[in-house]
């Protein structure tokens, strides 16, 4: 057999680093968690390699993640690696955006257009709460600068928390009416204790039905590389809004991603415990045919059908911050 069934995996998000700039409470808490030592983290040359063999493997698209990505030297000149392997048709990057201003210049000149910015308030104090940390203008102003260097898609991330940000759903919502960007609500995953979660989730439905004052909404087409959101244009819109319901309508048959660690894992599903270890054959100096199984092995791992129905089954391993979103 050649190849990942390409028409449906077709998605890497790749984590160059375990490193986080923030303390959201729900991915990497003050409490900390266990960081990798340095040379446990692959080489930017080790990902450019095997990036390589996963498009020979059918990945067309590469999301580069953390960590935070942009707390990572040399980050600007390894997406402009990334830009240069043939057959990869799309480089993304999400980023908190604390360093956005000071890298989008680079990262821009590098070749990326396609970014996401995680945010979850537009409240400098909430964002201090949310957050732990006062960047709240840094990252207003990493926005400001991505938008009029041109990037596009520009897509804002926010994770709906009952009672901590789901009054905001309507100053998100104006952001997509008032600006070309795509804002995309997503649902909250049970990352922390069960009575923490179930205290802020917020089903996507009842998102969507507080939006329901927006006007009717129309679907957009899915891209063949798309992720798990459902977009939609509302009335008057320059941008877009997208829904993410991975709890509540979770998406398994039609989820087109592997994921990369970066320790050097390949995870076959965010949901689930499975990893691969592609680090070691690679360090011990599998060729490509060999790495390339390890790519077909994760995907044969998946779950196509959905198994998640719970969230006690849910089993993320590790804090988000370690697996990359
Ligand atoms: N630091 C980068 C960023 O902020 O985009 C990349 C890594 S971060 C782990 C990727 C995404 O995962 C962020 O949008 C974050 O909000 C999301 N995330 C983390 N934990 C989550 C959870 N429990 N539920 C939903 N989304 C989560």
């Amino acid at each position: 057999m050649s190849g990942i069934t390409p028409q449906k995996v077709n998605y890497l998000r790749l984590s160059i680093t375990d490193r986080c700039n923030l303390r959201c409470f729900y991915c990497a808490p003050a409490g900390e968690w266990e960081k990798l030592p340095a040379p446990e983290i692959l080489r930017y040359e080790e990902m450019l390699h095997l990036a390589r063999v996963a498009v020979a493997q059918g990945i067309r698209k590469i999301r580069v993640t953390g960590g935070e990505p942009l707390v990572r030297r040399g980050v600007v000149e390894f997406i402009q690696g990334l830009h240069q392997v043939p057959g990869l048709q799309e480089v993304c990057l999400t980023t908190n955006g604390v360093r956005l201003g000071e890298l989008a210049p680079g990262l821009y000149a590098a070749g990326l257009r396609h970014l996401n910015l995680s945010l979850d308030t537009l409240r400098r104090e909430r964002y201090q709460e949310l957050t732990g940390s006062d960047h709240f203008l840094e990252v207003q102003s990493g926005l400001e600068k991505a938008a009029s260097l041109g990037f596009h898609p520009i897509k804002i991330n926010c994770v709906v928390l009952k009672d901590l940000n789901d009054d905001e759903l309507l100053d998100f919502a104006r952001l997509a009416q008032e600006r070309p960007f795509q804002v995309r609500f997503i649902e909250f995953m049970p990352t922390v204790s069960r009575r923490k979660w179930n205290r802020h989730f917020l089903p996507m439905a009842e998102v969507r039905r507080r939006l329901a004052v927006l006007g009717e909404r129309e679907p957009l087409t899915r891209k063949t590389c798309a992720g798990p959101a459902r977009i939609f244009r509302f009335p008057g819109f320059r941008g877009e809004l997208g829904f993410i319901s991975a709890i509540s309508e979770h998406q398994c048959p039609e989820c087109n991603r592997l994921r990369l660690t970066a320790a050097g894992r390949l995870r076959p599903c965010l949901f689930g415990a499975a990893e691969i270890d592609i680090k070691g054959p690679l360090r011990q100096g599998a060729d490509d045919a060999a790495l390339g199984r390890l790519f077909r092995e994760a995907v044969n791992l998946k779950a196509w059908k959905p198994e998640f129905t719970d969230p006690d089954t849910f089993h993320p391993c590790r804090q988000m911050v370690s697996i990359g979103g």
